[in-house]
């Protein structure tokens, strides 16, 4: 809701990152944006922001953004665009039938969307090719829950991790991909000690620093462990036998399953997981003899070639102890994205109808009566893998990408773009102008960005927010729902996509999941249906269902013991627990992917913030030491990730927090901001056969070291684009943007390039062709313009003191000199690499405080104020006390 005070408004609206779905607040002055802040009343953060969403403000601004339609290139209207959309989409219907078109959407876009999507492509279109992003990063926990409880339910709530006596994250990097439901967290243990965290990750995160036991495990071998664990908690006695009596189904073929695919011999087993032998039997004990346990598990658990199977060998020993429906007992699907669960619940993936309804008879019956929809879809859709792959087949001849950048973070991404390529029309509609996907595309929508787009969303613990506009959308930009249903009404189905606001599509939502439910679907809002625009603005976070028995929403599903299987009882599912198919042809070391503490996604909002980008300035790989020694690699220097599919360039990490064998490599770089760190070219398409999610944590790959003649780095006022060079990583600075920059071309050939972006400037310059050592600056109206320094190695230094000299209105003799010199003048000091961004502490600041006598991460709070805000920084504090104690002893 927007209040207005005498001088400011405030909107309460929600953060379009994670799945944690943070409340937020924003305050304008007229134009004027404040700092946003996190929002005290909503229940997911109580006021807590991480730095992503603390940051939000500064990444609204108006550049890069698409400003209206285009046709292959060509700025036109939105009559013409949609009409040609439209048009297009009859064609192809009407030559090959609805199966020809298709829709890839994005767990980004809000639930009114969605629904507009879903209805036009179930309900009257005719055809189920409606994928989204989301499948790449928890339709494993769908499929799951579906084969367990008989729905797609999330049992707990967040308040559940706080309440538990023993949490285990399973393949969920919290601390820095859902940074706020750590902090819950981390303050949960701070007051109760005793409570126990373990952390399940082949890597050492930064959430592990919480960790009373880490299991780094090989990975995928999850669904063994939690095999081994049924195992155990049956011959140990600790199974809730009630429990599984009376309210559930499977459970001897499911043990006998787990005890045939198990080894006998704990030391066996453990060395099967590669474990040490007592770290498993502690986590046994624990987890038998702890009645409150909750198991999160998020894309460590899904993205995987056996995900469904992982979630249900978790699921499994829930049930096995009952430890579902009652306060601090649940397992606990985690999202990644902002609205992941809005999308699922809709119906927005290829493998659902509607609402919580499938493709029987009477569901496919109930949803046409309600749509009035004589064409809609009987047979589920093409996944997202077999979409594309049905793109380049030809069989699908029109693709609608909606607000995400498959070219980047589906698996075998050069594919992808191979497969747009032959696609006869590709329409992108985006906020962002320059992304992978937009540069593939025919038609680009501009849409509605966060802040100028209003509806709701769906986070992890089933708790609906509003998202509320508070900005003129950009240029020509328009909310997706309106855009879908123009399209839809130009085919002729003007009645059905009449909508005039967020609130009518909303509505009819709600009544949608209320239709003949008669408690028979979990998904149910008809308590929120019949809301006027007014309440609909006004309406506060609430958990589903809201319906006749639950007004006020529900905190846990199964508390009640009654599931959505026919025989209302939980079903066991029977596990053969199976590792990834071997990578080894592919290369001798094991590639794992995931997210940054600070940036999102493929970066087009993260990358607007220069305190985001300050984190980690370029794409890396982290590789255990002894492989580093065997590939001759070295620590900061330049590495090739490749396999037959492809090769990255990355910055070299060397860390003991890695296996022996495998490698870590972000998801986030595009060809925007890298020369070349598509993590997503390397990875080949195997997926769940279930859910069809894709293995993007298993890939294998080799590493080898990538010589370069010289290294350096850029700083611009402008933004330069991308550098001919090797290896190139952009970054924004505050006031400049920044490049870090590698190869083997000649050094006059970046000279001449560097200085025809600024013909006009005066140069400075300092070149010694013989120790490959060139700096130039570039001088226009008194004030620094450029800056390019290379060396031979990547011996530069820290750049913020050179950063900070753009804020400079006039330069003099002398800072020029400093300049040249690469030396910062006297008084100046060189705070390092930003590790606080919250209040952009650097490194070298953070190590003189421990030297001066800080010896813990609240000393360093009360000292500096780092950590002390979103805390994300807490474990890299405490890493950085360890390292600089290490240093001194
Ligand atoms: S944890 Fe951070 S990124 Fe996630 S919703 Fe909250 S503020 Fe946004």
């Amino acid at each position: 809701m927007t209040q207005t005070h005498s001088t400011a408004s405030i909107t309460h609206t929600t953060c379009p990152y994670c799945g944690v779905g943070c409340g937020v607040t924003v305050r304008q002055h007229g134009n004027v944006l404040s700092p946003v802040s996190g929002d005290i009343q909503h229940p997911a953060n109580a006021g807590r922001l991480c730095v992503k969403g603390s940051s939000l403000h500064e990444t609204v601004d108006q550049i890069d953004r698409l400003l209206y339609p285009t046709v292959l290139g060509k700025r036109t209207s939105w009559d013409n665009s949609l009409n040609l959309v439209a048009d297009k989409m009859q064609q192809v219907i009407h030559d090959h039938g609805p199966d020809a078109v298709a829709i890839y959407a994005a767990g980004q876009i809000l639930t009114e969307d969605y629904y507009v999507a879903n209805k036009l492509m179930k309900g009257f279109i005719g055809s189920s090719n409606l994928d989204t992003n989301s499948r790449l990063c928890m339709a494993s926990a769908v499929v799951a829950h579906k084969r367990a409880f008989g729905s797609d339910t999330v049992p707990g709530c967040y308040d559940d991790l706080e309440e538990a006596d023993l949490l285990i994250l399973v393949g969920s990097n919290a601390a820095w991909a859902h940074p706020i439901l750590f902090q819950r967290i981390a303050a949960a243990k701070q007051a109760r000690p005793e409570m126990k965290v373990v952390v399940i990750d082949p890597r050492r995160t930064a959430t592990s620093d919480l960790a009373d036991l880490q299991l780094s495990l090989r990975p995928g071998s999850d669904a063994l462990l939690f095999n081994a664990l049924l195992c155990w908690l049956s011959d140990y006695d600790a199974l809730d036998h009630d429990f599984i009596q009376q309210h559930s189904e499977g459970f001897a073929s499911t043990l006998q399953a787990a005890r045939d695919s198990t080894p006998d011999s704990l030391q066996e087993c453990a060395q099967q997981l590669g474990l040490d032998k007592h770290d498993l039997e502690t986590f046994f004990q624990w987890f038998a003899s702890t009645a409150k346990t909750v198991s999160v598990f998020s894309q460590g658990i899904n993205q995987s070639s056996s995900g469904v199977d992982k979630g249900n060998a978790i699921i499994n020993a829930h049930l096995a102890t009952g430890r579902i429906g009652k306060p601090g007992a649940t397992p606990f699907s985690v999202t990644g994205q902002p609205n992941a669960m809005g999308g699922r619940e809709v119906g927005g993936l290829a493998n659902q109808l509607a609402a919580h309804m499938d493709f029987s008879a009477p569901e496919v019956d109930r949803v046409r009566r309600f749509w009035q929809a004589p064409n809609v879809a009987t047979r589920p859709g093409l996944k997202a893998i077999e979409l594309f792959d049905a793109v380049k087949r030809g069989d699908i001849k029109f693709l609608w990408i909606i607000s995400t950048n498959p070219l980047v973070s589906m698996p075998d991404a050069d594919d992808v773009k191979a497969a747009l390529a032959r696609c006869e029309l590709v329409v992108v509609s985006d906020c962002m102008a320059n992304t992978d996907t937009t540069a593939a595309a025919h038609v680009l929508l501009p849409a509605a960005s966060w802040g100028e787009k209003n509806g709701t969303v769906t986070n992890s613990e089933r708790c609906i927010s509003r998202q509320r506009s508070f900005l003129s959308p950009a240029g020509e930009a328009k909310p997706d729902w309106w855009i879908l249903a123009q399209v839809a009404q130009r085919l002729g189905f003007e009645k059905a996509f009449d909508y005039q606001h967020p609130a009518e599509i909303f509505d009819e939502y709600s009544r949608l999941t209320g239709f003949e439910n008669n408690g028979e679907r979990d998904l149910d809002l008809s308590g929120l249906s019949g809301l006027s625009r007014s309440q609909y603005d006004a309406m506060a976070p609430t958990q589903w269902p809201v319906n006749r028995q639950y007004p006020q929403g529900r905190k846990r599903f199964f508390d009640d013991q009654r599931f959505y299987t026919p025989s209302q009882k939980a079903q066991f599912i029977a596990i053969t627990a199976a590792l990834p198919a071997s990578r080894h042809q592919d290369g001798s070391l094991i590639m794992n992917t995931g997210r940054v503490r600070d940036h999102w996604h493929t970066m087009t909002r993260t990358a607007k913030s220069a305190r985001l980008a300050q984190h980690i300035r370029e794409p890396y790989v982290d590789i255990h030491p002894d492989d580093a020694k065997r590939l001759t690699l070295v620590d900061g220097a330049l590495a090739r990730i490749s396999n037959h599919r492809g090769k990255i360039l990355l910055r070299t990490n060397i860390t003991t927090n890695q296996r022996a064998g495998e490698i870590f490599v972000p998801m986030h770089w595009t060809s925007r901001y890298a020369s070349a760190a598509r993590m997503g070219v390397l990875i080949d398409k195997s997926c769940d056969p279930f859910s069809g999610q894709p293995e993007l944590k298993y890939t294998g790959v080799e590493a080898e070291p990538f010589p370069t003649a010289w290294q350096g780095m850029i700083l611009s006022r402008h933004d330069l684009g991308a550098v001919p060079c090797d290896y190139w990583v952009y970054g924004l600075n505050d006031g400049c943007h920044g490049y870090e920059i590698g190869g083997n071309q000649p050094l006059e050939q970046i000279q001449d390039w560097a200085q025809q972006q600024l013909p006009d400037a005066e140069w400075l310059t300092l070149h010694d062709p013989d120790t490959q050592h060139m700096r130039l600056l570039a001088i226009v109206d008194q004030q620094l313009a450029l800056v390019l320094f290379v060396h031979q190695d990547q011996a530069i230094g820290t750049r913020q003191w050179l950063v900070e000299q753009f804020a400079q209105t006039s330069l003099t003799i002398t800072e020029r000199k400093a300049l040249l010199a690469g030396r910062p003048l006297e008084g100046v000091v060189d705070q390092g690499r930003i590790v606080c961004s919250c209040f952009g502490i650097g490194e070298n600041t953070i190590r003189d405080a421990i030297r001066s006598g800080c010896h813990s991460a609240d000393q360093l709070g009360d000292t500096l104020k780092c950590g002390t805000n979103c805390g994300s920084c807490v474990p890299e504090l405490k890493a950085l006390i360890q390292d600089t104690h290490s240093e001194c002893s």
